[in-house]
């Protein structure tokens, strides 16, 4: 080991500082640990055992499940210098075995491979050439029948594993799965009590939003008149409709193409490519399309029609927006697509499916979850998030519902009311949890209320007309802000904290974003608990501010950037890579930025290191030194 990970981040990728979860999943690897890491999309997974990788002695399989994504991984690789290679179908038996030589010759530090490949006798002798010391499993979530992706040439990993000589570290990698498919990976891959590392899901950059348009093309055509010169995906449920639509479009000047498992693959292939490459800039595709296209500078997703469960939602919308700058998320949804879904689970080809009516009932309950985002109101973040498990505040204010259906409501009068109910409880000598308090408010007639003399208190009744789940939501955000504290030994009761006097007191007032009264939450399905938890009075509209400085940006910048995007496409185009493996749009606006002229300062732009520094430093600072001239 003759470089730590931090100077290898650095001089290798041309990053500063890791992301979140990065280091813990690289430690752990290093330090012998299998692993499971559950990382959303865009997180940066492949850092995680790309380090590693050439760390260890010997060398890393990497088993990934498409073509697409491991040529643009070796590409990547390629570009920063780390000898890497692929065995799959697309390479002709020649090349293959050209490949597997000069593995086996050690030639290689990462070695990407197809499933349905490690049966080869072939792989048996690789082994036996080379100490295969990490073996990676990306889009682990393929071995579970219950998420959405089953492979079943999955299922062949642990057999493989098996049959080394030494078993290396394994390393899972997904970026979706709840609970059960946790549980069956692990399962599955007979990974050894593995570290597990799960970040949190929520992508700040998305926008969500849903739309029920009476006519959805109307609906389709304003948004891509609305957003000109960006990359997108359409998604639709047929291929019959993703032809429609394609030609649709096509006729109406769009530089559209289109992606289904019923064009032959080298169409398929062509319309990829065309899309990656930015020759097109829309894809209209079924949802074979996206699993692996590492795509950074899709701007926007949009479902024509609604996905049959929220996990594939989460994973095609979050094909959007993986270089971090802001893109949205949009569903058009129609009552008809519930149908259309729910027939093609209870009538599914699906021979495993067949066999097991619990694996039909388990689909028809998450394409309920599903239909619940698709027609509630309430953040749709939130929804997405407590989907996955993880608690989230119930306002987010990048989603259509946080920007239509809440809005800033002054509640000072109400957390007095509130905070007078805690204190005479008090001065009873009593202490309840937040529903009792709430029952109190609002004039309960319950027993437990008139046994504890409750009914007598002066702030029985004072809010009798409130919205309980308003109420609640208030009382989070005032455990949220220290004004009330949750204490308790059988269960959680509430009590005041000595800043609620500055409330009483009357010189403060307080506010928060809030369910629209006319909004119609209280009619909504609540399909899971979910615990709300409270926002600082004046929550921050994220989008807003990032646009916002956007624009600025654009403004001050726009004709450089779009001067290094030429000169990057140019360099793309000589190399035969897609532009971003050259350098992503996140580097092009830093080099906005940063206007490095020398090499030094090139050597600052993030994604650049000393092999980016020695390819492109000349050619790029020469850009910016000749646009600096002429301003
Ligand atoms: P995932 O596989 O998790 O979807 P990737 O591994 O493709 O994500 O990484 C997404 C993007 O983030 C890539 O462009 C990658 O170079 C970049 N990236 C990864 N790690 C870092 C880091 N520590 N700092 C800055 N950018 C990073
Ligand atoms: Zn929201």
């Amino acid at each position: 080991m003759n470089q730590d990970k931090l100077s290898i981040l650095k001089t290798r990728f041309g990053y500063t500082d890791f992301r979140p979860g990065q280091t813990e999943v690289i430690d752990a690897i290093l330090a012998g640990k299998d692993v499971l890491a559950v990382m959303p999309t865009g997180a940066g997974k492949s850092l995680c055992y790309q380090i590693p990788a050439l760390m260890l002695e010997g060398l890393t399989v990497v088993v990934s499940p498409l073509i697409s994504l491991m040529r643009d991984q070796v590409s990547a690789l390629r570009a920063v210098e780390i000898p890497a290679a692929f065995l799959n179908s697309s390479l002709s038996p020649g090349e293959y075995a050209d490949t597997l030589r000069r593995a086996s010759g050690g030639d290689y530090r990462i070695l990407y491979i197809a499933p349905e490949r490690l049966r080869r006798e072939d792989m048996r002798n690789l082994a036996e050439a080379m100490c295969i010391s990490l073996v990676v499993i990306d889009e682990a979530h393929c071995v579970s029948q219950w998420g959405h992706d089953f492979r079943p040439s999955y299922l062949l990993m642990p057999d493989f594993i098996g049959q080394l000589p030494r078993r290396p570290i394994t390393a899972a990698f997904t970026a979706t799965a709840t609970g059960k498919v946790r549980e069956d990976i692990i399962a599955m891959l007979r990974l050894e009590s593995p570290f597990t590392l799960i970040t949190g899901f929520n992508r700040t950059n998305l926008y969500f939003e849903v739309q029920k348009p009476k006519d959805k093309l109307i609906a389709l055509l304003r948004y891509l008149r609305e957003h000109p010169n960006k990359n997108g995906i359409v998604y639709c449920a047929t291929r019959k409709m993703v032809e429609d639509l394609c030609q649709t479009l096509q006729t109406r000047g769009f530089a559209v193409t289109r992606y289904h498992a019923g064009l032959d693959d080298w169409e398929r292939h062509k319309n990829q490519d065309d899309f990656i490459y930015d020759r097109k800039s829309l894809m209209i595709a079924t949802n074979a399309f996206g699993m692996g296209i590492d795509k950074s500078n899709v701007s926007f997703v949009i479902h024509y029609n609604m996905p049959k469960n929220i996990e594939s939602y989460y994973q095609e919308a979050g094909r959007a927006g993986r270089d971090g700058e802001p893109a949205d998320c949009i569903l058009l949804y129609s009552p008809q697509d519930v149908r259309i879904n729910s027939f093609l689970i209870t009538n599914t080809q699906d021979e495993e499916a067949e066999k097991d009516p619990l694996l039909v009932e388990h689909n028809l309950e998450l394409l309920k979850q599903m239909t619940w985002y698709a027609t509630s109101s309430d953040c749709l973040r939130s929804r997405l998030l407590s989907y996955f498990g993880e608690t989230a505040s119930h306002y987010c204010g990048n989603c259509s519902n946080c920007n239509t259906q809440y809005e800033n409501i002054d509640i000072t009068l109400a957390v007095r009311k509130i905070l007078s109910c805690v204190y005479r409880i008090e001065q009873m000598g009593r202490r309840f949890g937040k529903t009792m308090v709430i029952d109190v408010l609002r004039g309960g007639k319950t027993e437990k209320i008139r046994n504890a003399g409750l009914d007598r208190l002066s702030t029985y009744g004072i809010m009798a007309d409130a919205d309980p789940h308003r109420l609640r939501l208030i009382m989070d955000a005032l455990v949220n802000w220290g004004y009330l504290i949750i204490t308790g030994e059988e269960y959680p009761v509430v009590s005041l904290a000595p800043s609620y006097r500055d409330v009483i007191g009357g010189e403060k007032s307080l506010t928060m974003m809030l369910p629209r009264e006319d909004a119609g939450l209280k009619s909504q399905p609540q399909p899971q608990k979910q615990k709300p938890e409270a926002v600082p009075a004046k929550p921050l509209p994220k989008t807003i501010l990032i646009k916002a400085a956007l624009n600025e940006d654009g403004e001050s910048t726009g004709d450089l950037f779009a001067r290094l995007k030429e000169l990057r496409s140019r360099l793309a185009q000589e190399a035969g890579v897609p532009a971003y493996i050259v350098f992503s749009d996140a580097s092009l606006r830093d080099m906005c930025r940063k206007r490095p002229v020398t090499g030094d300062q090139f050597l600052t732009v993030s994604g650049v290191g000393t092999a980016k520094l020695e390819k492109y430093g000349e050619v790029f600072t020469r850009l910016i030194r000749e646009y600096g001239k002429e301003r």
